[in-house]
């Protein structure tokens, strides 16, 4: 019954052209994918899935089919029963590739029970009822903000810019750094009530603020010695969005992180997060409920996102996989997905799905996919993605020049 299912299928992706997103001739998606691509044309994300905003879609006796319809119609078959009884026969994870040549909006999502509530109250704006952790693989470089900085850091540069101290106040500022010494527990929440303060400021000072912005920038343009990379990203966003942006002085509390190729940060719901420049494996639970907090000209609900904000300092840590032989396992920090990577120099492996679905994404190489014993062969290779049905208990990939691959699963 239903052999057509029973081998892995090669997914037909769609590439979103979101602004931020790089051009040709580096663009990184055009690359894997081995099209030339179009010159002006931005290639930021590639949505490997079954996210019903843009699903992938497989070739089923000659038809193009979506990844949704094919799960809706055969759960168990694609999915595998534990999955489909885990996660209400659906997909449970989007993965993608990320290529970012500019800066996002910062932005966080919210948890399993905002996102529920939300959703009732707003389903425009929250088109899902799930939450969205995420983990971001560097595949070059990737820096980014993530979480809030220390409580010291934040004040030492709210000193160092006296346009926001001065927006501040003086009188805010000693409230908000007390001269005693302070528990971490302490420390959230009084960087909880820096930010707040911040954002309640840019809304009930507005011309203030944009005077306070600008004298920074005009500050910083007129400096001799080469511009922070917060600094850069202040002086661009500016000129993108312009001096109202809510996020302009906000990124300065933010934590600049910087991943080298192969580590990879995990965001929990509730992080502030802005993903600045770098080509990315990102993975993340199948949602797409988003709370911008700046750098944006899109929808900004800020009521929320004060309160689904989490102030703990440097929350996020730079994460490198385990290798165990030739894979290199990424830790599962929530039930939707795990990430492995996969390097395939000359031998064959079987790769076992315990009866999961899983995805994978071959970014180097290629070589021979097989499975029901050897049966069915199919070469494969690089910017190729397949999913395994979870029918399917094993298959088997030869390399024929060193291969890497992205194995998502579900734990
Ligand atoms: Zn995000």
């Amino acid at each position: 019954m239903y052999d057509f299912l029973k081998k892995p299928l090669c997914l037909h992706n769609t590439v979103q052209h979101y602004k931020w997103g790089s051009t040709p001739p580096d663009a990184y998606i055009p690359q894997l994918l081995g099209i030339d691509g179009e010159k002006s044309t931005n290639y930021a994300e590639l949505w490997i899935g079954a996210h019903p905003s843009a699903p992938s879609k497989v070739n089923i006796e000659d038809n193009l089919v979506s990844l949704t319809n094919l799960i809706y119609r055969f759960p168990k078959f694609i999915l595998g029963k534990r999955v489909a009884d885990q996660f209400n026969n659906k997909l449970p994870f989007l993965f993608k590739v990320l290529s970012a040549a500019e800066a996002l909006s910062i932005q966080t999502h919210p948890s399993k029970g905002q996102a529920d509530l939300l959703h009732k109250t707003d389903r425009h704006h929250y088109p899902d009822k799930n939450h969205k952790p995420e983990m971001a693989i560097a595949l070059d470089s990737l820096t980014a903000l993530a979480g809030f900085a220390t409580y010291f850091q934040c004040h030492k540069t709210i000193l160092q810019y006296p346009e926001i101290s001065s927006f501040l106040g003086q009188d805010a500022l000693s409230d908000l750094f007390p001269h005693r010494k302070l528990s971490r527990k302490q420390q959230s929440e009084q960087l909880r009530q820096i930010y707040q303060t911040l954002i309640h400021l840019t809304q009930t000072k507005p011309g203030l603020y944009q005077r306070s912005v600008n004298t920074l920038a005009k500050r910083l343009q007129s400096k001799q010695h080469r511009h922070s990379l917060r600094e850069s990203l202040f002086l661009d966003s500016l000129e993108k969005y312009g001096s109202t942006d809510v996020g302009l002085f906000s990124l300065f509390l933010l934590r600049i992180i910087t991943l080298k190729a192969s580590e990879a940060i995990a965001i929990s719901p509730c992080i502030p997060h802005a993903y600045i420049k770098g080509n990315i494996i990102e993975c993340m639970a199948n949602s797409d409920n988003v709370v911008r907090a700046g750098l944006t000209k899109k929808f900004q609900d800020i009521r929320t996102l004060m309160t689904v904000l989490d102030y703990t300092p440097n929350s996020v840590r730079v994460i490198s996989p385990t290798r165990v032989n030739n894979t290199y396992e990424y830790p599962v920090f929530t039930p939707e997905f795990k990430i492995s990577r996969v390097e395939l120099i000359d031998n064959s492996q079987i790769f076992n799905t315990a009866n999961k679905i899983e995805i994978f994404l071959i970014i180097n190489g290629d070589g021979i996919l097989s499975w029901n014993f050897n049966e069915n062969k199919e070469k494969i290779s690089k910017g190729q993605s397949f999913i395994v049905p979870g029918i399917l208990d094993n298959y088997t990939v030869t390399p024929r020049s060193p291969m890497t691959m992205f194995r998502v699963q579900v734990p």
